[in-house]
């Protein structure tokens, strides 16, 4: 049966959620795409998930979407002889090339690209920001610096320069060989974090080559200033508000979303708002109101999807977490208001498809219609539609798998894999029997389907049908 539920979930898998029957059971409350977090687990560990994955779709007979989130190539301290050290406000620290595990005096920083970037009176951000570190003095392979704010540095935390691009490549080793053991086990989306600009995701793009569809992380302030460029080489966006909001100032990361948000709605692709949504729900079975609030604005402002991310990979409630998100977005898109806010954001000019499927919305609202059917080869007519966010489901039916799959990230979308209709009567019957099929149009309802002809070729909508269920 047809879900009413429009924005998407995003569930990351982990030892809290590894499992067939768990993977089954947060299907069924309702995620929608599952994200396997290359920074953690082993290559078995995600080859067994995405397995789970698809027997959660022959069980429940739609399909799922498997997302590889690659590490990238986040920056980070080496090791220390005891594992950390303990700091204080005023120590004075070196920074070296040196692989001997460092102590209370000097700590190796293995990536050579950020000696270049470090002048004196830069400020480091270690540790997700709890420990600042401000460079007093640089030489060749050295930074000496003084810590401003923080007690403790251990082993290989993260490490950043707020601001600076620093040159260095899109992907590391480990990336390469994470992204070809994703494509083998046939993952439908791949993410690439911190990129920096467009030169990331074309390099991404180009080793994907069309295995998967390409998203990309937003997490550093110079993808922001570079934002439109790459969401030009993307499939999708996540603001991923854990590391953006290290180097932004709390103040700014709503703002950026808001950016985000919009530039992805304008292109139509699909974004995913990401971290912290119900944190406190990693240890306790109830989230906070603010995190409650957080999930709710989301979907007011139209996002596609809404992801978890420690929550069902390593908290205590992984179930809860994910029933509490899915009635949250319920709830919200029972309110009244809901509609004209998905509605007001419409600020892009059409081209012809666009006006079609503007038109196909506004028909639907005009007469009482019970749902769309979109047919759709690449999954362009699909997005077209779900980026204009009508009020009645949009059923999506495609001959292929893997455009199916991708489509779950979407807005409102219902893909189901069909064959390919020959000719006009055969999609009106075939578009018919799946909406009356699936529960989203009863007897004598109005049905629109949205296509593009001829079938099988990618194009563009060009045809609007307007079609009935038959009498019960
Ligand atoms: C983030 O930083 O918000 C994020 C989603 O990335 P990761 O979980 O990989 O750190």
């Amino acid at each position: 049966m047809i879900r009413a539920r429009r924005a998407r979930i995003v569930a990351t898998l982990g030892p809290a959620s590894y499992g067939a029957d768990k993977v089954l059971a947060l299907a069924r409350i309702g995620v929608d795409v599952f994200r396997l977090n290359f920074s953690h687990g082993s290559h078995e560990d995600h080859a067994a998930a995405c397995e789970c994955v698809r027997a959660a779709e022959v069980v429940l007979e739609r399909p799922l979407a498997v997302l590889a989130d690659l590490q990238g190539p986040k920056l980070r301290l080496g090791k220390f002889k005891d594992g950390s050290i303990s700091i204080a406000p005023g120590q004075k620290i070196r920074l070296d090339l040196d692989p001997t595990p460092g102590d209370s005096r000097r700590v190796h920083l293995p990536h050579k690209e950020l000696f270049a970037a470090m002048k004196p009176g830069v400020l480091l951000l270690v540790d997700d920001g709890r420990v600042r570190l401000r460079v007093e003095t640089t030489g060749d392979g050295f930074a000496d610096v003084i810590v401003v704010e923080g007690d403790k540095l251990s082993d290989r935390k993260g490490i950043a320069l707020p601001g600076a691009v620093i040159p260095m490549a899109a992907m590391t080793d480990k990336d390469r060989e994470d992204l070809a053991f994703a494509l083998r086990i046939r993952v439908d989306w791949v993410a690439l974090s911190f990129v920096q600009g467009p030169a990331d995701m074309a390099e991404l793009r180009k080793l994907v080559d069309g295995r998967a569809a390409c998203l990309a992380k937003i997490e550093k302030p110079a993808a922001l200033q570079n934002l439109d460029a790459i969401l030009d080489l993307c499939d999708g966006v996540m603001i991923a508000r854990g590391d953006l909001g290290v180097e932004l100032e709390p103040e700014e990361v709503p703002v950026a979303q808001k950016t985000i948000l919009r530039a992805a709605r304008q292109r139509g692709i699909p974004v995913i708002v990401a971290t912290q949504m119900l944190e406190s729900m990693t240890s306790s079975p109830t989230p906070t109101r603010a995190e409650a609030s957080d999930v709710a604005n989301a979907v007011y402002e139209g996002a596609d999807a809404l992801m978890l991310s420690a929550e069902t990979a390593a908290g205590a409630f992984p179930m809860e977490a994910a029933g509490i998100m899915n009635r949250i977005i319920e709830r919200v898109e029972r309110d009244d208001r809901w509609p004209e806010l998905m509605y007001a954001e419409h600020d892009w000019d059409d081209d012809d498809a666009d006006a079609l499927v503007a038109a196909a919305r506004r028909a639907a609202d005009a007469g009482k219609t019970a749902c769309f059917v979109s047919f759709t080869t690449t999954g362009a007519t699909a997005r077209r539609l779900a980026r204009e966010r009508p009020l009645q489901p949009v059923v999506v039916l495609t001959p292929h798998h893997s455009v199916a799959r991708r489509l779950c990230l979407v807005w409102g979308l219902e893909p189901r894999v069909g064959i390919e209709p020959n000719g006009l009567e055969e999609m009106t019957a075939a578009a018919v029997e799946l909406a009356v099929r699936l529960g989203a149009a009863g007897p004598m309802e109005r049905i629109l389907i949205l296509a593009g002809t001829p079938f099988g070729a990618p194009g563009s909508a060009n045809l609007l049908r307007l079609a009935h269920a038959p009498p019960a």
